[in-house]
């Protein structure tokens, strides 16, 4: 079975939705660094407070503190029977560690899903979430830091990792039965 996943897609591609969606459906954990992040800071623990202003700016995280967050949520039970990555990595020295991590423990990951939806959509989209660090400003700088230090992981995974490109437009549904197709169409012949 293939199992360890990434998903990957610019902010407001709908990945973190998707992502729940298909986690569910196929029993695996869902890790979504964004989550984990908001989580910590609404509990203001020291993660939290650390990264707060970080994250209001749309800025990134450091390498260092989301591998060991990534690295430790991996290591619980519920993620040895495999997991979606959602949000991580976002940075190239980021995939390498996580490569380097996934080899170690024998845990390859077998498939990146791309979402692929148009920059006009993205920011309509961002608008309409709504959530506390989607004001506009925030909306544009995330969508270059995207596309400045998260695109590039997509390059270095090439030639290691299949990755599948999937429209993201279209409704919620649509879009995890193509997801799920690409997710079968992987799982076969070899299981
Ligand atoms: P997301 O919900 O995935 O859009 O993540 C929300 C925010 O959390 C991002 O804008 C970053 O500030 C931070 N973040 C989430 N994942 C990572 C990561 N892998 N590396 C660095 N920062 C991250």
């Amino acid at each position: 079975m293939r199992r360890n996943i990434l998903i990957f897609g610019p902010p407001g591609s709908g990945k973190g939705t998707q992502a729940a969606r298909i986690a569910e459906r196929r029993d695996i954990a869902h890790i979504s660094t964004g989550d984990m992040l908001r989580e910590a800071v609404a509990a203001e623990t020291d993660l939290g407070l650390q990264v707060r202003a970080i994250i209001e700016r749309g800025d990134l995280v450091t390498d260092e503190l989301m591998l060991g967050l990534v690295k430790e949520r991996l290591g619980q039970a519920d993620a040895k029977e495999g997991f979606l990555l959602d949000g991580f990595p976002r940075t190239v020295a980021q995939a390498e560690s996580l490569l380097e991590l996934a080899a170690k423990e024998n845990r390859p990951i077998e498939l990146v899903v791309l979402l692929d939806v148009p920059d006009e959509e993205l920011l309509e989209r961002a608008l309409a979430r709504g959530r506390a660090d989607d004001t506009k400003e925030t909306i544009h700088h995330r969508l270059s830091v995207y596309r400045e230090q998260t695109e590039p992981v997509l390059e270095a995974l090439a030639g290691k990792v299949t990755i599948e490109t999937i429209d993201g437009v279209g409704d919620l549904d649509s879009i995890t039965e193509r997801i799920e197709r690409v997710l079968d169409a992987a799982n076969s012949p070899q299981g």
